[in-house]
């Protein structure tokens, strides 16, 4: 790879493997190669240590009671599945078949929400979010009912980096009866979680946001006051205290539960360094497009998350044009076939234009200072001179609406 590639500030959708991590798992995937399940030999053996360590440093990174509470899956979206779709049986059995969650949360929430409502008739609230992606907290208290069985919460948002006070949104759950959610795929690492004290009974989180390796990833579910009461949507072998089914992934679990523990012990630290580098973007973004708006509060936000809009810029159009150069999206990755504007920023109120405009940078582990001066250089010229073109040029819509207009008023 001679070519210089483009500076990466996409960490929200995706990291690199850090090389710690990358060496506790390559052991694994080579000669101790054994399956946890097999029990008479010593390959199976070394592996199933492997495994039984890396719960046990989950468990303890999320303060966790006990390791028996972590399932090992592939992902957030499937950690989330589980914690919802799992969770029928039993919201239905004690009638009570009300959950709330949020406007905002990733669509592995939301699209399975939809289908809890389509197919086994619960009714879901989805609570909106305030102009600056802040959640009323009022709202939940309104919202909960002697019917309210579940309450789903992101910790933080995959675009705007809002952070949601777990604690407080933990405390309604426990008064009205209800258990508590929360999808910690972007704040794990970043943000001090213990499940425990935060009313968690079920969490989700996810490897490849802390530069372990994709395609891992667990849910916390609570055995003790309560025991939540799961069914699996994985059935088979019986893996996992019987809530999913499949060969354990040694190296996939040795990763995740390593990134873990790297993130959560560096995380004051890096979390300093993060927030430098994106106050630097802002700063520099300011001063050179005057005009940019910031979408998001900048109080309670993930350190590495900066996400603006460009009047009368398109999104698109800017990213194209620096694709060589820098990479950054327009919202989640998960969503980035779909050319509307963000659903986030839509529920957040913002108007179309301010929506097509937006662009969503995340800082990480290889960001440095430079690049975050390189790319307030290359967004400046780049605004500047869409700018000027727009300012030139009225965008074919309104020129087309213009004519039309004109051709309506000659017929008659
Ligand atoms: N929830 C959130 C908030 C996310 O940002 C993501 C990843 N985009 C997911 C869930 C899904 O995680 P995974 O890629 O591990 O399935």
């Amino acid at each position: 790879m001679d070519k210089k590639r483009p500076i990466y500030l996409d960490y929200h959708a995706t990291t690199p493997v850090r090389p710690e991590v990358l060496k506790a798992m390559l052991p694994y995937l080579a000669e101790q190669f054994g399956n946890p399940a097999s029990r008479t030999h010593e390959y199976g053996l070394e592996a199933k240590l492997a495994v039984d360590q890396a719960r046990e440093d989950l468990a303890q990174c999320i303060g966790a009671k006990s390791d028996g509470e972590i399932v090992f899956l592939s992902g957030a979206t499937e950690a989330n599945n589980l914690a919802l779709r799992g969770l029928v049986k039993f919201l239905q059995a004690s009638g009570r078949t009300h959950i709330i969650t949020t406007a905002v949360e990733h669509k592995s929430v939301l699209d399975t929400c939809a289908a809890l409502q389509r197919d086994h008739g619960l009714e879901v609230t989805y609570l909106p979010v305030r102009g600056d992606g802040t959640l009323d907290l009022a709202l939940f208290e309104r919202s909960a009912t002697s019917k309210t069985g579940l309450i789903s919460v992101m910790a933080a948002n995959n675009e705007v980096g809002t952070l949601y006070p777990l604690a407080e949104i933990g405390r309604i759950a426990e008064k009205a009866g209800a258990l508590f959610h929360v999808d910690a795929s972007q704040a794990l690492g970043k943000v001090p979680l213990d499940v425990e004290a935060m009313g968690i009974h079920l969490m989700s989180v996810s490897a490849h946001k802390i530069y372990g390796p994709k395609g891992a990833g667990a849910l916390y579910v609570r055995r003790r006051r309560p025991r939540v009461e799961l069914q699996p949507i994985i059935t088979g072998g019986g893996h996992e205290n019987g809530l999913r089914s499949g060969t354990l992934a040694t190296a996939q679990i040795v990763g995740l539960s390593e990134a873990t523990k790297i993130a959560v012990r560096e995380m004051k630290k890096e979390n300093v360094r993060l927030t430098g580098l994106r106050d630097q973007l802002l700063k520099g973004l300011r001063a050179r497009c005057p005009e940019v708006q910031v979408n998001g509060t900048l109080e309670a936000r993930l350190p590495n998350n900066l996400n603006v809009s460009f009047p009368q810029i398109d999104s698109e159009a800017l990213m194209l044009s620096l694709r060589e150069t820098v990479a950054v999206s327009n919202g989640s990755a998960c969503t980035a076939t779909d050319w509307k504007s963000s659903y986030v920023l839509k529920a957040m109120g913002l108007d179309e234009g301010r929506g097509r405009g937006a662009i969503r940078f995340s800082v990480g582990l290889l960001t440095k200072s430079g690049d975050i001066d390189a790319v307030i250089d290359l967004f400046a010229e780049k605004v500047a001179a869409l700018q000027s073109m727009v300012a030139k040029y009225p965008s074919p819509r309104k020129e087309l609406a213009g004519r039309a207009s004109e051709s309506d008023r000659s017929s008659h």
